[in-house]
């Protein structure tokens, strides 16, 4: 079995150590004897997602937004095309806002791919601290610094934020999760932080593949330890 890996503009989409959402789905597959490669695209590289698994698309400052966005137009129709497919999709913060319909800033407007119905407004001041969400998958802990608010209407979020601002600081949800694309604001990176997230899109990626994704267990008393102390410290904190 092997899944590969797109990367999506890692010299402009790389925030707070995001490329270690690579590392893990790597490493979690190595461990069981899956094999992975990872294609790392530029932003006039052609793609071909026919032969991706997994897209990532990391966190990037509203200048490298304004950048990403022109080339996500451009090849809009595959995107769409592959989230229809059940292509699996990792996006966080920035690559989660250029999801949606747009990102307004004061002065200037980031137009999104619209695969999710949502939208961004920027507010006055960052929202920035550790979060703790409750998910389908269990806990999920990271930590969120970004200045976009982000509306998602009818879609399910990822989670219910337990600690942190999440979406938008009001409405106590995080993220959405659509078919199998993940869209949420979790630095940290998250999926080195959340095996059980990480071990989740890799089942969803060999299912799709494979139509089967029987993944062996893992010893990972050392993550769900470092998870439950921060979940615990800024659970009490709050309390
Ligand atoms: N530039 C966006 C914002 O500030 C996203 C930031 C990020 O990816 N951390 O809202």
């Amino acid at each position: 079995m092997k899944i590969t890996i797109g990367h999506f503009y890692p010299d402009l989409l790389n925030l707070y150590g995001d490329r270690g959402n690579i590392l893990a789905i790597k490493k979690r597959c190595e461990w069981r004897g899956i094999e992975t490669e990872v294609k790392e695209f530029s932003i006039d590289d052609e793609v071909d997602f026919s032969g991706l698994d997994i897209v990532f698309l990391g966190g990037g400052s509203d200048r490298e937004q304004l950048i990403v966005c022109k080339r996500l137009k451009e090849i809009q129709k595959d995107i769409l095309d592959y989230v229809q497919d059940n292509g699996v999709i990792l996006a966080v913060c920035g690559g989660y806002q250029l999801l949606g319909h747009y990102y307004q800033l004061e002065k200037e407007k980031i137009e999104g791919l619209s695969v999710l119905d949502i939208y961004t407004i920027a507010g006055q001041k960052r929202l920035i601290d550790n979060v703790i969400l409750e998910t389908d998958f269990g806990s999920v802990a990271g930590f969120e610094n970004h200045g976009g608010r982000t509306y998602i209407g009818d879609h399910k979020p990822l989670g219910k934020v337990l600690y942190g601002n999440g979406n938008n600081g009001e409405d106590g949800q995080e993220g959405v999760l659509y078919r199998n694309v993940f869209g949420t604001y979790l630095h940290g990176p998250i999926l080195p932080k959340n095996p059980n997230l990480t071990d989740e899109l890799i089942a969803r990626a060999l299912t799709r593949k494979y139509g089967t994704a029987a993944l062996s267990p893992l010893d990972d008393c050392i993550e769900i330890q470092a998870k439950e102390y921060i979940i615990e410290r800024f659970l009490k904190e709050k309390s």
